[in-house]
């Protein structure tokens, strides 16, 4: 490297001279041996205006081919990735970022006083490891509500297509199968970043797509509790093969007490229940749209209500059972102060003869967590069996969990 300060060295120990770009999974592509060339100071910096290392490569088969755009030191200053300019972590741009971090940035946009500020930048990030994001990002360590409803979990490489043809959007595309751009109407929302302004977007003013995530973040739905204010369960979806029982308790036991949670590996789901109302609702507000666990983001909803599902279920067997002459019908209902209290047994001891509704093996057909629903007939009081009982001690898992209802 140059130290001597002739006119056309002069400052070249700031330029950078890079080994590896700094790039988010979207822009590095899904190849794991991809290969890049390398130019020192191929470019300057649309940024800081400085000579930089500019890397090329080709994210993937029938991708566009890529290039670093930025600096490390700018991309260092705002955590973002030299290609795309979205931030590292959240894959967000960094006007959402920023006004969900209350991050202010004070960078200088005057090319002398901005050559200045890289410099300083510059030796203070050369003292931290490089995996650290130095500026006002790297001093907010808070996640905020707005960034784990908006943020991208997983890369989405079809950003890395080529650009659409504007011939053939005009109609006059001769090439045909050849033209590596896309013949595709303008319409995909997720590719307006070609477009942008790179200063904009790094200085977050002006950003169309910010402006579109903040309007999405506004708009999102909320989860309504249900009216029944029995219903203490809540829905875990989207859980992937990865996630454990363990993982889902140590993250939803600081909303309240858990009575049970119940795993469904072939469904990727699990039913969390608790023991109070205001714990289950808690659990909802906080984590609807925005819980991020293992990588996955975890789709919650309500569990619908116990009460409805055994009427649904009695009144499918009320359908397919045809009356059969000789045999008695329906049992009569239980005693009106019956109701589910077990301790009201000693009073009624016939009751405890009473065998459960018959379940014939081609009622099976239900999803394994409803079939051991309750079944009774319409317009009677559900009986209490005591050896049925969720709660039992013993028990391990609570019967009858209820589905969440399909969007
Ligand atoms: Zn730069
Ligand atoms: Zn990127
Ligand atoms: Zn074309």
């Amino acid at each position: 490297m140059a130290t001597s300060k002739t006119t056309n060295t002069y400052n070249r120990q700031n330029w950078e001279d890079a080994e590896f770009p700094i790039l988010c999974q979207t822009c590095l592509g899904d190849n794991p041996y991809i290969r890049m060339t390398k130019e020192r100071y191929g470019k300057e910096c649309k940024i800081c205006m400085r000579p930089f290392t500019v890397f090329r490569w080709c994210p993937g088969a029938r991708m566009r081919f890529k290039k670093t755009e930025v600096c490390q030191t700018c991309s260092r200053l705002k955590n973002v990735c030299q290609t795309c300019l979205l931030d590292l972590e959240y894959g967000l741009p960094i006007q959402v970022r920023d006004a969900a971090l209350k991050i202010k940035d004070d960078l200088p946009r005057s090319d002398v006083n901005k050559e200045y500020y890289v410099q300083n930048i510059d030796n203070e990030i050369g003292k931290l490891d490089a995996t650290t994001p130095a500026g006002a990002v790297g001093k907010s360590a808070a996640a905020s509500d707005l960034l784990m409803k908006l943020a991208r979990t997983s890369p989405y490489y079809k950003r890395n297509r080529p650009h659409i043809c504007s011939f053939w959007v005009k109609g006059e595309c001769k090439r045909g199968e050849e033209c590596p751009y896309r013949h595709e109407k303008p319409t995909d929302p997720d590719d307006p970043l070609a477009d942008q302004n790179i200063k904009d977007r790094y200085y977050g003013v002006n950003d169309p797509v910010a402006d579109k995530l903040m309007r999405r973040a506004a708009a999102m739905p909320k989860l309504e509790p249900p009216e029944d204010k029995s219903i203490t369960t809540l829905y875990i979806g989207n859980l992937g093969d990865v996630l454990t029982e363990k993982q889902l308790r140590d993250h939803f036991y600081q909303y309240g007490e858990i009575r049970s949670i119940t795993m469904v590996p072939r469904q990727q789901c699990a039913f969390i229940q608790y023991t109070q109302r205001s714990a289950a609702e808690a659990a909802a507000e906080r984590t609807f749209n925005k819980l991020i666990l293992g990588g996955r983001r975890l789709t919650i909803k309500w569990g619908r209500s116990q009460g409805r599902q055994a009427i649904s279920a009695a009144e499918t067997i009320k359908e397919m059972l045809e009356p059969v002459p000789g045999l008695p019908g329906a049992l009569p209902p239980p005693p009106e102060n019956m109701g589910n209290n077990f301790f009201n047994l000693q009073a009624t001891p016939g009751i405890m003869m009473i065998p459960p509704p018959p379940v014939a093996p081609q009622f099976m057909f239900t999803p394994p967590m409803a079939a051991a629903a309750p079944i009774f007939p319409p317009g009677t009081t559900p009986i209490h069996y005591p050896s049925q009982d969720p709660s039992r001690m013993g028990a391990t898992q609570g019967i009858g969990k209820p589905w969440p209802e399909e969007d």
